[in-house]
């Protein structure tokens, strides 16, 4: 998902820091004070256009969403989508989650999201893929004890590998799907990708995973 820049975007981004949060360095530790309660904290990894994080946050106004992408140009789509709901839950951090630890304390996060991540197919481009090792350590180091990531993509060879990954690290697998839209999984919220793969009859994968005590 590559976009020319949107010269608006960067104005539109500033205009509305209640959603998009322009120093989450500052809030580490703080999130709390920023939602204004002790609720549950979400984060989806790679949001892109924002249709998953914010429609999660309508459906359940108990849980704080947090969506984290690197683009610019794509995370104001999310902004539109954040500000056109009027929601206190959702914010958006338009940062690179390799330095996810910069901007969250220990155990601050109860659950992370990866929908449709880049699969990064050369094997050099390995350390990219947001379900190898160096990412499941950065995640530990933000979760809860026991803290889950769930994952759904399109594409095969990911979660393959993501499955090879999480195994290889210890990760406990508490669900499968090898074809996530029949199957009996309630309350599923697409993605735009996961819009766009599964209306070409692709199958999509999804598991969830916790690290162990
Ligand atoms: N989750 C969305 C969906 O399912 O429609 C978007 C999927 S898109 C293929 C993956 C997104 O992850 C891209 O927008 C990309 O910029 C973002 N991304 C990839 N690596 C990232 C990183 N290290 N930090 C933040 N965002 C990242």
């Amino acid at each position: 998902m590559r976009f020319r820049n949107k010269p608006w975007a960067t104005e539109f981004i500033a205009e509305n820091a209640y959603y998009c949060i322009p120093d989450p360095e500052n809030h580490k530790g703080k999130w709390t004070d920023i939602f204004g309660n002790n609720n549950p904290i979400h984060i989806e990894v790679g949001t892109g256009k924002g249709t998953f994080v914010t429609e999660m946050a309508k459906a359940n106004p108990a849980i704080n969403y947090i969506g984290i992408e690197l683009f610019e140009s794509v995370i104001v789509k999310a902004l539109e989508k954040a500000v056109a709901a009027n929601i206190p839950n959702v914010k958006l951090l338009n940062v690179n989650a390799q330095k996810l630890s910069e901007y969250f304390d220990a155990g601050e996060v109860d659950r992370v999201y990866l929908n449709f991540s880049d699969p990064w197919p050369k094997t050099r481009h390995e350390k990219r893929r947001l379900t190898y090792k160096a990412f499941l350590d950065l995640y530990k180091e933000v979760l809860v004890p026991q803290g889950e990531i769930h994952f759904k993509t399109d594409n095969r060879g990911l979660f393959e590998y993501s499955l090879m990954s999480f195994s290889e690290y210890g990760l406990l697998l508490k669900y499968v799907s090898l074809d996530l839209h029949n199957s009996d999984f309630e309350g599923n919220i697409m993605t735009e990708y996961e819009e766009k793969f599964s209306s070409k009859g692709f199958p999509i994968y999804r598991c969830e995973v916790k690290y162990p005590e």
